[in-house]
């Protein structure tokens, strides 16, 4: 049956007698973890799925199950990892009971995200293996293959995937067996505690050492394959690589790793083997090198230790190819196949993706994004929708680094320059890892106002409900208005607007907040998300020709229903208008 890459990874999951799945929303997750959720629902699949705060708390759950006898799944979105890796690493050193996946899906190319980064990494880093499918049938069966190595060897596996490779489609024929019975109780390991004491800590970590070094002589292993083509060209690969690899050089002597950390060296042997007469072997990785570093690694130790080994093969990787973006089939050609009608990898660097993005029409955002250029304050922004703000019409945010960057970097600014600046953080962000910056200002009593939107979802990634200001918690700001308060945050300096379309009102607020010197103030405007961020390219197609025209000189407000024609005419496409009004206070402003 032909399937997508994505949909073989739900299928996997929920064969794979899993009974937890958390997760962060955000590219390239969001997709395939809203199907496991859906599918969670039915009444045949016993497996709790929810989006949590952040990642470190997806993490924290899924040990909670793993650590109780039941299978988990954790799905983590680009640079995710980052947010988990203090538990991760504390993870590794204890082991795990029952099998745990963290599903880590890179951006690499950057089609949805800020920048790239190779997640593989967190292997070596955290000594975990990493294993990463290329095709439709490996997305399926790694699921359950990263589950039984998870628990043969107590140790959290990392499954990386690429955003690229999701709708991919392929056949998948096969269907395993559920082999796992979970038990759901907690107990502690051999009567002692999971703790990781500094008397301990020696111990634990010659087991770590000791667990890698025994999977890389792990024996007739499910992940990897050699397809060898009767062509005089030896190649190194995995996951999306191999895909690119199949399609330029299909009669290649390949070795397509599944496990890419560590690699298991007797197979790595047979292969050179198999390439013995050949002078050079291309190593096929996109972004870092985490595999050629491991067989040129081999190699050199081969050489020195064993004076009768195969002779030392040249191996290419990042001398040739760039550690920035993915790698095209162009460059392939070029680089192996020395064909000239490639592109150099050089070629790639720089490329930007020019993504066509606004803010939906009638957004709860427009009116303080448009109140500080109006204003003129300075804003630190967060990962978000208010994100855009960095953008024109806009650029009323002068600093956007990542999830619960705004606060700490706004308090550092104010701590020790005159520049006021003020911090905008969603209510997503600041739940995921804002709200600590802000207890660490409270306690500091920086003069900081932080300016929290709450559009009750975490909007940018398609409104997945990750926290108390969700779509049917009425009262979230109120809430979060009582968390700040207990924080220590002054009574008078908590302030709440819930008309998000009112800019006068809203931009009048912020300018009185502003100038007032009392330590930590925090303003809540709360609206409603209007549209799911994923709809926003099928309003611009579909913008018919109904339209209303404004005249007079006005800023542009940053809105897919709105084009400017001239200095003092202005279109508005009433179909998809959303009337929110602020054109309207725009005008000869
Ligand atoms: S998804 Fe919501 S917050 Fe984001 S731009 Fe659209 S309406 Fe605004
Ligand atoms: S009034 Fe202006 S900003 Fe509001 S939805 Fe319509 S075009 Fe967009």
């Amino acid at each position: 049956m032909a399937t997508t890459f994505e949909d073989a990874l739900v299928v996997g999951i929920l064969d794979a007698n899993i009974s937890m799945a958390t997760g962060y929303p955000g590219f390239p997750i969001t997709s395939i973890f809203e199907k496991v959720i859906e599918r969670s629902f039915q009444a045949s699949t016993k497996i709790v799925a929810t989006w949590c705060i952040n990642e470190s708390v997806a993490l924290g759950n899924a040990i909670g199950a793993c650590l109780s006898g039941a299978r988990s799944v954790v799905f983590v979105k680009n640079h995710g990892l980052n947010t988990m890796q203090d538990m991760l690493i504390n993870l590794s050193y204890l082991g795990t009971r029952a099998g745990m996946l963290i599903i880590s899906a890179d951006d690499i190319g950057v089609k949805a995200s800020h920048n790239e980064s190779d997640s593989r990494l967190y292997g070596p880093l955290n000594m975990i293996p990493v294993i990463e499918p290329a095709t439709v049938k490996d997305a399926y069966q790694y699921v359950s293959y990263g589950l039984e190595v998870s628990e043969d060897y107590k140790t959290p596996v990392i499954l990386r995937i690429c955003g690229s490779q999701l709708q991919q489609i392929g056949e998948l024929n096969v269907r395993l067996q559920k082999s796992y019975t979970p038990m759901y109780n907690f107990k502690p390991k051999d009567g002692k505690c999971y703790y990781i004491g500094p008397d301990y800590y020696r111990q634990m970590k010659f087991s770590m050492i000791e667990r890698i070094e025994k999977i890389k002589s792990l024996k007739n292993n499910n992940f990897n394959n050699f397809i060898l083509g009767n062509c005089d060209i030896g190649i190194i690969c995995s996951g999306n690589s191999y895909n690119k690899v199949l399609k330029v050089f299909p009669n290649a002597k390949i070795f397509k790793l599944g496990l890419v950390y560590p690699i298991i060296l007797e197979d790595l042997e047979q292969f050179f083997s198999h390439v013995n007469d050949l002078k050079k072997v291309w190593i096929i990785e996109e972004t870092e090198n985490l595999i050629e570093y491991q067989i040129t690694e081999f190699l050199y130790k081969k050489t020195f230790k064993n004076s009768n080994s195969h002779s030392l093969k040249e191996v290419i990787g990042k001398d040739s190819l760039s550690k920035v973006g993915e790698i095209s089939e162009k460059e392939l050609m070029k680089i192996i196949g020395n064909m000239n009608d490639g592109e150099s990898s050089e070629s790639t660097i720089g490329h930007e993706n020019k993504q066509f993005v606004k803010l939906c029409p009638a957004c709860p955002a427009r009116a303080i994004l448009l109140s500080l250029k109006l204003l003129n304050i300075t804003a630190i922004g967060d990962a978000g929708c208010t994100a855009l703000g960095t953008l024109n019409p806009f650029k009323s945010v002068h600093c956007c680094v990542c999830m619960g960057a705004s606060i700490p970097i706004a308090a550092g600014i104010n701590r020790i320059t005159e520049n006021k600046v003020v911090a905008l953080i969603g209510d997503s962000a600041f739940f995921h890892s804002g709200i600590l910056g802000l207890l660490n200002e409270i306690g500091h009593s920086t003069n900081l106002l932080t300016i929290i939107f709450n559009n009750k979802n975490a909007g940018m990634t398609g409104g997945q409900i990750v926290n108390i200001g969700t779509q049917d918690c009425v009262n979230s700001s109120d809430k979060i208005k009582t968390i700040l308060q207990a924080a220590g945050v002054l009574k008078e300096n908590v302030k709440v607007i819930k008309e998000s379309l009112n800019l006068t009102k809203i931009k009048s607020q912020i300018s009185k907040m502003y100038q007032e010197n009392k330590g930590s103030k925090v303003l809540i405007i709360e609206g409603q998300c209007r549209y799911n961020i994923r709809d926003i390219s099928d309003i611009a197609i579909k913008v018919g020709n109904a339209v209303k025209m404004i005249k007079g000189s006005m800023l542009d407000p940053g809105c897919f229903a709105y084009q400017k024609v001239d200095m003092n005419t202005h279109k508005l496409y009433t179909k998809y208008c959303g009337n929110c009004r602020i054109c309207e206070i725009l005008v000869n402003k």
